[in-house]
């Protein structure tokens, strides 16, 4: 039977790089692998590009399978696993292969106990409430929050004091465990000790040996003035601590900025609802408010202003963020009142008014007889 060209047992060209034949490879691997493709006519093809990535995959061998051909390569070179039917021979690449694959877990196939991955630790969410007043000219505030930090009781070591690690009984020191699967063994990172090769000898009760705890942590966080309800600040390393020296993760702070009684908020702007009499309305005048820092001032109204009219009063509102000179406006809306009680003279006058605009009042209330027997008369 006729020799399959490697090349074409993998799908690749020629020129194929390293790389593109580690993807071919991996791809048909998976696909034709006995575990998942029992067939005996997979399991011819997972030995035809084993044998092919095998040989392609080492720049003398390939080299060799370049000028010469197959045979060359498997007898000149002394590499003849296959042809005697053992599998002994891709064991250590089908794992090396597969180890980047699965995150390492393969524990690298041929090394002893590595190094556990580092991982930085979880960024975590805060909210921080400030009053309008504390918007308005910024603020250094306290946040106290609970995040997982290094364990106070055995300062992250994990082990109870006085005790240390031993070698780990599991994989015998090596962090590397062996298992079969289908028809061939693998190797893995160590399960019970994470390929470290060393268990600790009595884990810390507090944190159950992980070195990690809840703790809570108190910041001083400066508030900028003008800050948003809805804003997020960054407070870089405020989140939990990650394991093997990943470093923190950072805290968000989300801003919420209270209602305020008087004053609403619209951007940098501050509104301002001011109640002004009807004369003031129809003659103009002047009256006063506060501003948000209780400084008294005073408004023009002018002559012919009707209900629901904006006075804008520039640079009275909001600091602009990260521009603290300057500031919004204050917009008062004016709302005419209508008094719900006059005094007898008041009543007099707004009836003359009235007469003078040629409108219809309600006459002036009568007397209690006027009002029972009135409707007689
Ligand atoms: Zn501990
Ligand atoms: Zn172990």
């Amino acid at each position: 039977m006729a020799k399959a060209d490697y090349y074409e047992t993998l799908g690749v060209n020629r020129n194929a790089s390293a790389q593109e034949l580690k993807t071919a490879y991996r791809r048909l691997a998976m696909k034709y692998h006995p575990d998942r493709n029992p067939s005996q006519e997979a399991e011819e093809k997972f030995k035809q590009i084993n044998e092919a990535y095998e040989v392609l995959s080492d720049t003398k061998k390939r080299q060799i399978y370049d000028n010469y051909g197959a045979d060359a390569v498997n007898n000149g070179a002394g590499f003849g696993g296959f042809q005697s039917g053992g599998f002994s021979g891709f064991e250590d690449i089908f794992s090396s292969v597969f180890s980047d694959m699965f995150g390492g877990s393969f524990g690298g196939g041929f090394g002893g106990a590595k190094r556990k991955r580092a991982r930085r630790g979880n960024d975590l969410q805060q909210k921080v409430e400030v009053t309008l007043e504390q918007a308005y000219t910024g603020i250094e505030e306290e946040v106290s929050y609970t995040r997982i930090d290094t364990c106070d009781v055995c300062h992250g070591t994990g082990a109870e004091e006085g005790s240390s690690t031993k070698t780990c009984p599991t994989c015998k020191g090596s962090g590397v465990v062996q298992f079969s699967q289908g028809f061939f063994s693998m190797r893995q990172a160590c399960p019970d000790c994470g390929g470290q090769g060393t268990i600790l000898e009595r884990p810390c009760k507090a944190c159950r040996g992980s070195g990690r705890a809840k703790k809570k942590n108190t910041l001083k966080v400066k508030l900028p003035a003008g800050i948003k309800e809805g804003s997020v600040l960054r407070v870089a390393n405020g989140g939990d601590i990650g394991t093997n020296d990943g470093g923190y993760g950072d805290l968000y702070l989300q801003v919420a900025v209270k209602p305020h009684k008087i004053f609403e908020r619209d951007g940098n702007d501050l509104i301002l609802n001011a109640e002004i009499s009807y004369p003031q309305a129809v003659l103009g005048g002047e009256i006063k408010v506060q501003n948000l820092m209780k400084e008294e001032l005073t408004v023009e109204i002018p002559k012919g202003s009707t209900d629901g009219s904006v006075l804008s009063l520039d640079g009275q509102g909001m600091p602009v963020l990260e521009r603290a000179n300057k500031k919004g406006a204050m917009r008062v809306v004016l709302n005419i009142k209508v008094p719900k009680k006059v005094t007898p003279r008041q009543k007099e006058l707004l009836e003359e008014l009235a007469k003078t605009f040629d409108e219809q009042v309600k006459p002036t209330k009568k007397g209690l007889f006027d009002k029972l027997f009135g409707w007689f008369l």
